[in-house]
């Protein structure tokens, strides 16, 4: 089967009331392991690439390499999404080169680091629906500002500068017709979310009900949502790393999230870490050693153990061929016809 769309995965994973991992690439190893975590789970999966990847392995390495488990896995239903598009152009061309999801983040200005206000996010991320959703390609905006910075991407500063108003989010959704919401409830991009394990006074799960509750129809996406375990963290300090402590979003948390539309969950650090961690243990008790692939292989397999682990905890473990996948013209057509429209005024009809 070709590349699925990301709206539809969505959709399924809403009716099954589960959560879809979106996991962030730029390289082989990485697109193998989850891959390989897919098909051990019987799981659908989301692939993203963010424009730091897309730049790292040249947009038709990157392409490529997802095309290669695409054939090489056609019973894996792959949605391939562009992660944090910084504008129209950026979007397009991800369009163009064939990714089926493209995610336009208009909470901040083209330079990826300014917010913006909320008129010029409308229009952007309007203009973008316009554009992706005639070629049946899926949108997900994005309305308040994570905190921190990954891949050079990100406001910085604490997630709780602006968190997302779910009266806002309902217009957002209104005026720009989004397939997904990526909503800001504390949460940060990178290693570094917490200094404690985050309660209610960091991590606003009740703002992400009352937007839930608003906008039904919408689906929501928790970004900066890796759990950043300390075992993980252990690993690489054990091993001569020096990673000072830190607390991500616990996997109870982003469960309640799942239980109240959270249907897409990006996870990048976690698997940084395990890659990382396992890298540093051949260096460390082997040192004579230098072939690449005696530590790129235990890296690829502690980044698949892990992603199978995430899908088994955000359900979509055993969804893997719950449905007949469409291809993104019969999505072009359900945009076209109306049947496909999310927004709060259409939507309810
Ligand atoms: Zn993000």
């Amino acid at each position: 089967m070709p590349l699925v769309s990301m709206r539809q995965l969505l959709d399924e994973a809403a009716k099954g009331g589960y959560g879809v991992g979106a996991f962030n690439v730029n390289n082989m190893e990485q697109i193998q392991a989850i891959v390989g975590a897919a098909k051990e789970t019987n799981s659908p999966v989301i692939i993203q690439a963010s424009r730091g990847a897309r730049k790292y392995a040249e947009d038709k390495y990157l392409f490529h390499l997802i095309l290669a488990a695409n054939e090489l896995h056609p019973d894996v239903m792959i949605a391939m999404h562009q992660d944090h598009g910084n504008s129209f152009d950026t979007c397009k061309s991800a369009i163009e080169l064939g990714f089926t999801s493209v995610m336009m983040d208009g909470s901040l200005k083209d330079d990826g680091k300014t917010p913006s206000s909320f008129e010029e996010n409308v229009e952007v991320t309007r203009r973008v629906v316009e554009f992706a959703h005639e070629r049946g390609v899926t949108v997900e905006g994005e309305i308040g500002v994570l905190g921190g910075v990954e891949d050079g991407h990100g406001a910085g500063g604490s997630g709780l500068e602006h968190i997302t108003d779910p009266d806002q989010a309902v217009e957002f959704a209104e005026r720009t017709g989004v397939d997904a919401l990526a909503i800001a409830i504390g949460t940060s991009h990178g290693a570094y979310k917490f200094n404690k394990k985050p309660d209610g006074s960091v991590l606003k799960m009740d703002v992400l009900i009352a937007i839930h509750e608003h906008l039904p129809h919408t689906h929501l996406v928790m970004h900066g949502s890796s759990s950043v375990p300390k075992e993980l963290q252990d690993i690489v300090n054990q091993y001569g790393g020096h990673l000072n402590p830190t607390w991500g979003v616990p996997v109870e948390e982003i469960q309640l999230g799942i239980r109240n539309g959270v249907r897409k969950i990006n996870v990048d650090t976690d698997n940084r870490l395990a890659l990382t961690g396992a890298i540093r243990k051949v260096f460390a008790e082997t040192p004579e050693k230098f072939d690449p692939r005696d530590y790129l292989k235990p890296a690829r397999d502690a980044m698949q153990k892990l992603v199978a682990l995430r899908m088994t905890q955000f359900g979509q473990a055993g969804h893997g061929k719950d449905y007949t996948p469409l291809t993104i013209a019969d999505m072009a057509e359900g945009y076209r016809s109306g049947k496909l429209d999310t927004r709060p005024s259409m939507a309810a009809h």
